[in-house]
């Protein structure tokens, strides 16, 4: 049978638990070697996915883990930077550590490594790296700032490593998923109230599932999206904060 990922090592942050544990086991399930990298613990197994625990923001660990993939796998072909965190707060109340934090992890976090893995996907003449952004980052959303500098911030390192990493004529590709509100944990620390206004202002009249940003992963880091990058894919069933 046809696998749309076969032959492909595939690293994915944030794999263990919500949308990134989505898109590890689509791309199992699709015939690729999947990487969840992740600082939390498994929350489920899957013979085509391998856990590996790391902190995105811890430098040592960053490069260990890409020295070690390399040496078991020869190549990354597949990057998926989904690994995220929040920290809410109304700008007056928004605390250094709060600000640092949510920048550190969701902006700096993915650029420390991709800042290995995109190169080294140009010098072996392909890759597909798809960045986790937010509708947030793309319209701005009351109470998160922080959250919102950092996920517009990754909406620009897409359409630049798209630029970079394609110009001597490797196939790399780079294109940004933005999810509209998609029923994971990160949800728990939002009102009921709001998920349903959330819903409301949707074409859909939902919130999205986590099959619906993974599936959209897949396509991107497929073959069959070949002639996309440097795109911002909405994924949000017609949402406009
Ligand atoms: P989640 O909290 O369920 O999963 C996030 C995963 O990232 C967790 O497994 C967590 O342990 C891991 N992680 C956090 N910090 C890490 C770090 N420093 N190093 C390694 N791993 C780390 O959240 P989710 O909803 O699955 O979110 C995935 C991505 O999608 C995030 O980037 C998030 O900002 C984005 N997003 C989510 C929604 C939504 O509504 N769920 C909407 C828009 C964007």
């Amino acid at each position: 049978i046809f696998m749309r990922l076969s032959g492909k090592t595939a690293v994915v942050t944030g794999g263990a638990r919500g949308l990134g544990a989505h898109m590890c086991q689509m791309f199992a399930a699709e015939g690729a070697q999947v990487i969840a990298v992740d600082l939390g613990e498994m929350t489920y197994s899957d013979k085509g996915v391998e856990y590996y625990q790391l902190n995105i923001t811890d430098a040592e660990g960053r490069k260990k883990f890409f020295a070690g993939t390399i040496e078991k796998y020869g190549k990354i072909d597949i990057l998926v930077n989904n690994a995220g965190i929040t920290r809410d707060a109304m700008t007056r109340k928004m605390t250094d550590e709060m600000w640092d934090i949510v920048i550190d992890v969701d902006l700096k976090g993915l650029f420390n490594l991709t800042r290995y893995i995109g190169p080294q996907m140009e010098a072996n003449g392909q890759g597909a790296i798809v960045n986790i952004s937010s509708v947030v980052g793309e319209y701005g959303n009351i109470g998160q700032a922080n959250y919102a500098a950092a996920k517009a911030g990754v909406i620009g390192l897409t359409k630049t490593w798209a630029k970079e990493f394609a110009r001597k004529g490797a196939a790399v590709r780079v294109n940004c998923i933005a999810p509209g509100y998609t029923m994971t944990d990160m949800l728990k620390t939002v009102p009921q109230e709001l998920l349903d206004k959330f819903a409301a202002m949707t074409m859909l009249g939902r919130l999205g599932q986590p099959e619906e940003i993974a599936s959209a992963a897949l396509f991107l880091v497929s073959d069959e999206a070949s002639y996309i990058t440097g795109q911002v894919l909405s994924v949000n069933g017609g949402m406009r904060l």
